[in-house]
């Protein structure tokens, strides 16, 4: 079976997938019973130089495309794994590289790079804002030379298994900022040196092993410096960095299409009922074809949006188009594989139910599918904004 992707970055596929084969299903299956988070797959990727696929030879990383970012994660998904517990330290560190000044990008990317500084919590979410993002009540106020945050995020993942977080917070009143996108600004806090210190860590046990958490802030001082960019200017820089982050989590919706559609055909074709496979049959086989033909396709939007954005055009649309898409193609991937497998699909030994859970997260996360469609709509169709 050929898939649209698995053409580029050959080289760097296979190598992933080799080491991906050291973490094979009861690897994955263990941590999830436990929800443990998967350390040691995630110092092979850093060891292998993965995680910094993204950071500028010059800081110490490998200087490649987004698209390279996408193989990887892509092929990890297609090999049974999960990138999420891990692919933030790719992509979170553009925050600094496009926003960060000169003293913050040699202080930081090259530790982020060589792996020695986790850079993995985004502090977006909280309990009363969720989609709304710019209704967040986080504040941070500047005192002398630094600035105390109060508030909470919710389901910020990685934050125990993070040095640093990005955190996005208000520093000017909703009611007195000129335009409703200001107000908020990004910060860089240390959270090894926060923790204990007006840091709070709550895990969240979640449908899925996804180290999320709640983080508390509760007169939390940290340093001015620790302001990326301009004051009340943060809603635009984190907005930047989301093109990135959907055409990555797009690919690894394509890399569990794959592995679904695999394991699909796969027991189709040997599983035998009524003495013949069940793949003969074309109530399942007909999924199987429409969910791998979902799959081409919105690979072929993931290529296009990390084109356009490794090119450094305009790629919003695309990036949401591309995260939608291969988003919808995974889940439609997901129930063929389960209704394939009949009763053994809920069976843990087959990670199939594991992986239909896992890949339920992307219609809601990191932005839900409604949302994609509210922005096509306003913005690239021009219709009336609906919220
Ligand atoms: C496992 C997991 C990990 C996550 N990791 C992070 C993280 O690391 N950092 C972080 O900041 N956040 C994280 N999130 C949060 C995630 O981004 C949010 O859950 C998501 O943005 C939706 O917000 P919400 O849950 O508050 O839903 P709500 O905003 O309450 O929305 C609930 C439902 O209503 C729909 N809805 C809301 N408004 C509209 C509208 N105007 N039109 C149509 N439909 C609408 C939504 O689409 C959704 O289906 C994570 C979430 C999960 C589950």
């Amino acid at each position: 079976m050929t898939h649209e992707k698995e053409t580029d970055f050959q080289d760097i596929r296979v190598a992933v997938r080799a080491l991906c084969e050291g973490f094979p299903g009861p690897y994955w299956r263990e941590l999830d019973r436990e929800r443990a988070y998967p350390t040691a797959f995630v110092q092979a990727l850093t060891e292998a130089g993965y995680l910094a696929a993204l950071i500028p030879e010059q800081y110490g990383g490998s200087g490649l495309p987004l698209a390279a970012g996408a193989a990887i994660l892509e092929e990890i998904h297609a090999s049974g794994g999960n990138g999420a517990a891990c692919h933030a330290q790719m992509y979170t560190m553009g925050t600094i590289l496009r926003h960060g000044s000169t003293e913050q990008k040699d202080r930081y990317l090259p530790e982020i790079a060589a792996g020695r500084l986790r850079l993995q919590a985004f502090g977006v979410t909280e309990p009363t804002s969720g989609t709304d993002t710019l209704s967040l009540a986080t504040t941070a106020v500047l005192d002398g030379d630094e600035y105390v945050v109060n508030g909470q995020k919710v389901w910020t993942s990685r934050a125990e298994h993070s040095d640093l977080m990005l955190l996005l917070a208000r520093t000017t009143a909703k009611d007195q900022v000129k335009k409703r996108s200001e107000g908020l600004s990004v910060f860089l806090v240390d959270l090894k040196e926060a923790l204990g210190k007006g840091v709070t860590i709550r895990p969240i046990r979640a449908m899925i092993n996804h180290a999320t958490t709640e983080v508390f802030f509760d007169d939390l001082r940290i340093p001015a410096e620790s302001l990326i960019g301009e004051a009340d200017k943060g809603f635009r820089y984190i907005l930047d960095g989301m093109n990135a982050e959907r055409v990555l989590i797009a690919a690894e919706c394509i890399g569990d299409c794959r592995w679904f559609t695999e394991k699909a055909v796969a027991y189709a074709g040997e599983r035998k009922v009524f003495g013949r496979p069940i793949g003969q049959n074309q109530g399942i086989q007909f999924p199987i074809a429409r969910a791998y033909a979902q799959s081409q396709a919105a690979a072929l939007m993931v290529r296009r949006a990390a084109a356009l954005f490794d090119s450094g055009e305009p790629c919003g649309a695309e990036a949401n188009m591309a995260k939608l898409l291969a988003g919808d193609a995974s889940w439609a991937a997901a129930e063929c594989c389960l209704q394939t497998h009949g009763g053994y699909g809920f069976a843990e030994e087959y990670d199939v139910e594991r992986k239909f859970r896992e890949t339920r997260l992307y219609q809601v996360a990191p932005i839900s599918t409604n949302l994609i469609l509210a922005y096509l709509a306003e913005h690239v169709l021009g219709l009336p904004r609906s919220y």
